[in-house]
C-alpha cells in the first residue's frame, strides 16, 4: 500500500479522553465499559482503554471481540446475539445482553453443556423502540430468567438516542433504576449492574444530573471522540482531533459546478441535484463511499467544500482556499462517527496509531 488513504488514531489523545471520563463516572459511582466498535476494535486502542480503567471492552460482533481476548477485562457482547451464535457468545464474551427469554434459555443449555455460566444483562426498552423487554414487561422476563440454569442475570439496562433519538433524562433514567429496585425486592436477589446507556447518557454525567442507582454506562463515541452526544457539546479538556483521515488529492482542475447532458441517476441510483455556482476549481481525493461517507469528512481547511462523491472518488471545490493544491497534495479531516467508523472498518484505508 502507498500509504494513503490513511487514518491516523492519536492514542495519547484516546488515553486522555478515556482516563477524564472514567474519573468523572467513578465519582458518582458508575463503572465505564469502554465501546470498540466504532474503531474496529484495534487492540492498539483497546490497550489505550484498558490501562485508562474501563471495567470492560464492548462491542457488537464477535469478530471484534475475538481479536480483544488477550485484555484482563470482560468482553461484552452489546448487539443481542443471533440464535445462530450462540456458541461464539459462550466462547468469547463474558457477559451479553439480551432481550429474548428463548436466547437466554438456549444460551443456558449450552453453557450447562460446556460446563459454564454465562453471565447476561437484561435489557429494557424505555421509549427509544430499540431492543429490549418493553417497560415493566422487564421485571417478570427477569424473573423468569432467574429460573433458567446456566445463566447469571447480572442486572439491566438501557439503551437510548438510538433508533428513536429519545434523550436520557433524569426521569426516563429514572424509570429503569425503578424496575432494577422492583425486581431486587420482589424477587430477593440483588443486581450488580444498572446500566444507563451509551454516550448520550454523558450529558447527565457532566452535569451532575444522573440519578443515582445508575452504576454502569457504555461509552464509545465521548471516550473516542471527545464530544457528548445528544446535544454534540465539545467538552473542554477533550480531545477531537483523535482520528484523522489523509487523503491524496490526484486531480485539480476548473470545471463547472453543473454537469453536462441530461441528469439521470448517479452511482448510488440517486438523481442528483445541483446548483449553478459558475465554473470552480475542484479537487478529487484518492477515498471514496466504499471507505468513508463524503458528508463524514470535516476538512482541516475550513475554505474547502465537500462537494459529492462516488465509490472511490470524493469531490471538493477548492475554489476558496488561500492554498494553492497540487495534485500530490495530502489533505486532513476531522472524522465524525460515521466517518471513524467507515474508515477504520475498511480494508483499504491504512491505520497508522501515534503515540
Ligand atoms: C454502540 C453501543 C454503545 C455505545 O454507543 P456510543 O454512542 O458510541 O457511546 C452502547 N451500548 C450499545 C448497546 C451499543 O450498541
Amino acid at each position: 500500500m502507498s500509504g494513503y488513504p490513511r487514518i491516523e488514531a492519536y492514542k495519547g489523545r484516546i488515553r486522555d479522553n478515556c482516563t477524564r471520563t472514567v474519573e468523572l463516572c467513578r465519582s458518582y459511582g458508575i463503572d465505564v465499559m469502554a465501546v470498540t466498535k466504532g474503531f474496529c476494535a484495534y487492540p492498539e486502542i483497546a490497550k489505550c482503554l484498558v490501562e485508562s480503567g474501563v471495567v470492560a471492552l464492548a462491542d457488537s460482533r464477535i469478530a471484534n471481540l475475538k481479536k480483544l481476548q488477550h485484555f484482563d477485562v470482560d468482553k461484552v457482547l452489546l448487539r443481542i446475539p443471533m440464535p445462530s451464535e450462540l456458541d461464539e457468545v459462550i466462547e468469547y464474551a463474558d457477559l451479553v445482553l439480551v432481550s429474548e427469554i428463548e436466547t437466554a434459555r438456549v444460551l443456558g443449555q449450552k453453557a450447562k453443556q460446556r460446563g459454564t455460566i454465562q453471565r447476561v444483562m437484561a435489557m429494557v426498552d424505555i421509549g427509544d423502540l430499540r431492543e429490549g423487554f418493553w417497560l415493566e414487561e422487564i421485571v417478570p422476563a427477569f424473573g423468569e430468567m432467574l429460573g433458567i440454569k446456566g445463566i447469571e442475570v447480572t442486572g439491566i439496562g438501557t439503551n437510548l438516542s438510538c433508533y428513536g433519538g429519545v434523550i436520557p433524562r433524569r426521569e426516563n433514567l429514572g424509570v429503569l433504576v425503578g424496575y432494577a429496585k422492583e425486581i431486587e425486592k420482589r424477587y430477593g436477589v440483588h443486581l450488580d449492574m444498572v446500566s444507563g446507556g451509551n454516550s448520550s447518557s454523558m450529558h447527565l454525567v457532566f452535569d451532575g444530573g444522573i440519578p443515582e442507582g445508575i452504576n454502569n454506562l457504555r461509552i464509545g463515541e465521548a471516550i473516542l471522540l471527545g464530544r457528548e452526544t445528544v446535544f454534540g457539546i465539545e467538552r473542554e479538556n477533550y480531545h477531537n482531533d483523535t482520528f484523522v483521515l489523509k487523503a491524496e488529492i490526484v486531480e485539480i482542475k476548473e470545471k463547472p459546478s453543473v454537469p453536462i447532458g441530461e441528469i439521470g441517476r448517479d452511482a448510488f441510483g440517486n438523481v442528483p441535484v445541483f446548483t449553478d455556482r459558475g465554473v470552480r476549481k475542484r479537487a478529487i481525493i484518492a477515498v471514496g463511499k466504499q471507505d468513508i461517507q463524503p458528508d463524514t469528512l470535516v476538512p482541516y481547511d475550513k475554505d474547502i467544500i465537500i462537494l459529492g462523491g462516488s465509490s472511490d472518488h470524493t469531490i471538493l471545490d477548492i475554489s476558496d482556499c488561500d492554498k494553492d493544491y497540487s495534485v500530490g497534495d495530502i489533505l486532513a479531516f476531522d472524522l465524525t462517527y460515521g466517518g471513524m467508523l467507515g474508515g477504520m472498518t475498511s480494508p483499504y484505508v491504512e491505520k497508522v496509531f501515534v503515540e
